[in-house]
């Protein structure tokens, strides 16, 4: 039996006080609302997230029911579950799963066209992107740290407004062209990946 993750979804601690929960709630709901998404896709996603945002709410907005909610918890909580990312070939841009790498540099093949592509899977974003300009061109360059703690940098394109991109987030590159900029960024959420054209 699974039990959703009512806390990953609002992004709070098990321990988080009420009023932090319904504040992460109001947030969430703003955040997923499918008005700030333009393309169709990620407007369902959109919708989903808040359909989840709003059951969590349910739960941990009452009392009684997280009482109940974290002993189910507890009691379910034994086996880590190995995490799969969701990631865009940027050749065919069909989606494929792949095991946390947690930010290494991996060499993945696409399922559906066999296009091979590089992609850092699972980093950590260090800090905001800085905008830097050459000439009359800006691009962004990302801080990612990895699982041996390296840092590497990448840069993209161009960075969409709505793309929330917070410290400490756990995000997934895709690199291409033949610079090896980044083409996709994705950003992992506890429950949904929202992922971006940035190169
Ligand atoms: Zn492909």
């Amino acid at each position: 039996m699974s039990v959703p993750d009512h806390y990953g979804v609002l992004g709070v601690e098990p321990d988080a006080k009420a009023e932090e929960i319904r504040s992460a709630w109001r947030f969430s709901i703003e955040a997923f609302h499918p008005d700030r998404y333009a393309n169709s896709d990620q407007r369902q996603r959109a919708h989903d997230m808040a359909t989840r945002v709003n059951a969590a709410w349910d739960v941990l907005g009452d009392p009684a029911r997280r009482r109940d909610y974290d002993l189910t918890l507890r009691a379910s909580s034994s086996h880590p579950v190995a995490v799969t990312r969701e990631v865009i070939c940027p050749a065919c841009l069909a989606r494929c799963g792949v095991p946390d790498q947690r930010g290494k540099a991996t060499d993945v093949r696409c399922p559906s066209c066999r296009a091979s592509f590089r992609a850092y899977i699972g980093a950590t974003l260090v800090g905001k992107p800085q905008l830097v300009w050459k000439g009359l061109r800006a691009h962004h360059v990302l801080v990612l740290l990895d699982g041996t703690r390296a840092l590497t940098e990448v840069v993209a394109r161009k960075l969409p407004a709505e793309l929330a991109l917070t410290e400490g987030g756990t995000v997934t590159v895709i690199l291409g062209g033949r610079r090896e900029q980044a083409l996709f960024l994705i950003v992992h959420g506890n429950v949904t990946d929202f992922g971006w054209r940035v190169g």
